[in-house]
C-alpha cells in the first residue's frame, strides 16, 4: 500500500510542490494547514497538476484538538500515517525580530505539539523544514553541517531550538527518525506555471521582488549593498529550484525510514549568485527588463553563503539539478501568468460559490 504522510503547511510555497513530487512517487499525502499564508487554491492546483484528489484539515499546528482531529481521522480509517513532513510556521526575519514570542510559539510550539501528537499515534518518522539561518555570520564557506549554529535574529533561533527538540526526541532509542532539511535560497515555481512562490505583502525576499519589477507591480528593485566583498559588491546566496528542494524531500522521507536517530542535511547546489547576477539572468532568460537602484546594506545581512551539498549526496543521493536560467524562466511563468498569485482565483471561487 501506499506509504500516507502527514504534510503540514502542505498549502505554502515549498509545500504545493512537494505534494506534486510525493504523489508523482507514490505517496499518499493529507494536509494540515490553517491557510494563514496560503489558501485552498493552491491545493487544487496540486490537484489538476497530478490528478489526484487531497485531503485536507484546516486547522492550526499549535491547537493539540485540531492534531488529534487529523489522526483520530487517519487511525479511524485504519491508516496511521507513516511519517510527517512538517513545513508549518512563520517564515518573515524582520517580522521574527518585532514580534518574536509569536515566532517562538508557533514554530517551536507548533513542532512540540505535533510531536506529542506523534508520540500518542505512534507516529516515529518526522522530516523538517529547517534553514541555512541557523548557521549564522559564516566562519567558513561553504557551509557544511558540522558549521557552528548561530542564528542571528529569532526566526533563525526558533529553527535551531526546533532541531534541538528534535535531536533529543529522536534520541531516545524507540526507534524515532528525524531529517532537518537545512534549505538555502528556494525560487522559481513547478515548470507548469500553475503553481508557485505568492507572498501576501511585499516580498522580503530577492526573486519574488525581481518578478513583481518584472510584471510592473513594483517601480524598481532596491539593491541592499553593493559594497560587500563579492564578485560585484552585491549580497551573494544560494539559490535552489522549488522543485529539486521538493525531490529532497522525498529522498528525505525515504531514508527516514531506514535510518534512526537525527540527523541534517544541507538543500542547496553549492554556487553561489550575487543580487546583480541574478537580476542579469533573470533579464537574459526572460527578456523581462528590471530596474535597479543601489540602496544602504539591509541590517543584519551577510555577504555571502552557500551550502556545502556533500553530506546530501552522499547520504540521501539527492543532487540540485536545474540551473538558474530554470530557475527565472520558471519563475518567471508562474508570475506573468498569475499576477496576482492566488488571490483572483479564491476570489472567483468564493464569489461561485454564493
Ligand atoms: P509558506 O508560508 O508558503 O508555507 C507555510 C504554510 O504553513 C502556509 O500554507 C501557512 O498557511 C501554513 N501555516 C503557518 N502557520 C501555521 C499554523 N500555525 N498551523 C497550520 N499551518 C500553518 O512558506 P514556505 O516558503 O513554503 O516555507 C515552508 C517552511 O520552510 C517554513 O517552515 C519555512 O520557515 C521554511 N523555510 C523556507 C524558506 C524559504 O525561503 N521559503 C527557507 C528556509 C526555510
Ligand atoms: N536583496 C536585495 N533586495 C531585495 C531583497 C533582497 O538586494 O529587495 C538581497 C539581500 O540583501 C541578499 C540577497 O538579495 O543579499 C538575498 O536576499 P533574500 O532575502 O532573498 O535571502 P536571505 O538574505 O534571507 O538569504
Amino acid at each position: 500500500m501506499n506509504k500516507r504522510l502527514l504534510v503540514t503547511g502542505g498549502a505554502g510555497y515549498i509545500g504545493t510542490h512537494t505534494l506534486v513530487e510525493l504523489i508523482e512517487n507514490g505517496f499518499s499525502p493529507v494536509v494540515l494547514d490553517n491557510f494563514s499564508n496560503s489558501c485552498p487554491e493552491s491545493i487544487r492546483r496540486v490537484e489538476e497538476i497530478t490528478g489526484s484528489k487531497i485531503e485536507v484539515f484546516e486547522g492550526d499546528i499549535c491547537s493539540s484538538s485540531d492534531l488529534a482531529a487529523v489522526f483520530d481521522h487517519a487511525k479511524a480509517t485504519g491508516e496511521i500515517f507513516d511519517a510527517v513532513i512538517h513545513f508549518a510556521g512563520l517564515k518573515a526575519v524582520g517580522e521574527s525580530v518585532a514580534q518574536p514570542l509569536r515566532y517562538y510559539e508557533t514554530n517551536v510550539g507548533g513542532t512540540l505539539a505535533l510531536l506529542k501528537a506523534m508520540d500518542t499515534y505512534g507516529v516515529r518518522n518526522i522530516v523538517f523544514s529547517s534553514s541555512a539561518t541557523v548557521y549564522g555570520v559564516p566562519i567558513r564557506l561553504p557551509y557544511d553541517e558540522g558549521h557552528p549554529i548561530s542564528p542571528t535574529n529569532p526566526y533563525g533561533w526558533t529553527k535551531a531550538i526546533s532541531e534541538r527538540v528534535l535531536e533529543d526526541w529522536a534520541n531516545t532509542g524507540e526507534g524515532r527518525s528525524a531529517v532537518c532539511l537545512r534549505y538555502f535560497n528556494p525560487i522559481g515555481a513547478h515548470p507548469s506555471g500553475r503553481i508557485g512562490e505568492d507572498p501576501r505583502d511585499t516580498p522580503n525576499n530577492l526573486f519574488p521582488f525581481i518578478t513583481q519589477v518584472a510584471v510592473g507591480k513594483r517601480p524598481f528593485l532596491s539593491v541592499f549593498g553593493n559594497d560587500y566583498d563579492t564578485v560585484d559588491g552585491t549580497g551573494v546566496r544560494d539559490y535552489v529550484h522549488v522543485v529539486d528542494l521538493a525531490c529532497g524531500h522525498v529522498k528525505a522521507v525515504e531514508f527516514g525510514f531506514t535510518s534512526e536517530g537525527f540527523s541534517a542535511f544541507n538543500l542547496g547546489t553549492g554556487k553561489g549568485t550575487s543580487v546583480l547576477e541574478l537580476k542579469h539572468a533573470f533579464e537574459q532568460a526572460t527578456q523581462a527588463a528590471v530596474r535597479h537602484e543601489f540602496k544602504a546594506r539591509r541590517p543584519g545581512d551577510i555577504a555571502a553563503a552557500f551550502a556545502s551539498v556533500q553530506l546530501a549526496e552522499q547520504s540521501l543521493g539527492w543532487r540540485a539539478k536545474k540551473s538558474i536560467d530554470d530557475m527565472c524562466i520558471d519563475g518567471w511563468r508562474w508570475q506573468s501568468s498569475n499576477p496576482d498569485g492566488y488571490t483572483a482565483f479564491a476570489e472567483s471561487a468564493d464569489q461561485r460559490n454564493t
